[in-house]
């Protein structure tokens, strides 16, 4: 379905890592997830378009990339990196990838139902594409 087990070039620099022409880094750094002792940095990088990716996890750096998109997508792809962290801690990433997807968007029909209201507030500024 999608390219998200794919791993970046290590030779490849992040995309916050590359200015832009005006100087400016298109990446936003949206927050810090804690997971099994790691402070896992997430970031929307719209440099993820160019890799063909709707989301990207880095063990080695603790980063997890989101592409901007639609936000219930970029909701779904969030927790599908987490469970990607959630298997490298606490698995031994004995979890095969192809439940992912499943086990995304059930953990996230299970939240709104346990927690009424509960979203993620994207930042506005985002490009969705
Ligand atoms: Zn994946």
């Amino acid at each position: 379905m999608t390219l998200l087990n794919a791993k970046p070039d290590e030779n490849k620099p992040l995309c916050d890592e590359t200015p832009t022409s005006d100087n400016e880094s298109p990446v936003i750094p949206f927050g810090v997830i804690t997971i099994g002792g790691i402070a896992w940095r997430i970031v929307i990088d719209p440099c993820l378009d160019s890799e063909g990716l709707n989301g990207d996890i880095s063990e080695d750096k603790a980063l997890i990339r989101i592409m901007p998109r639609d936000p219930s997508a970029m909701t779904i792809t969030l927790v599908h990196e987490i469970l990607h962290a959630i298997n490298w801690v606490y698995c031994n990433s004995d979890i095969p990838h192809k439940v992912f997807n499943a086990l995304s968007h059930g953990l996230i029909q299970s939240a709104k139902q346990l927690m009424p209201g509960c979203i993620i507030e994207w930042p506005d500024k985002i490009q969705k594409s």
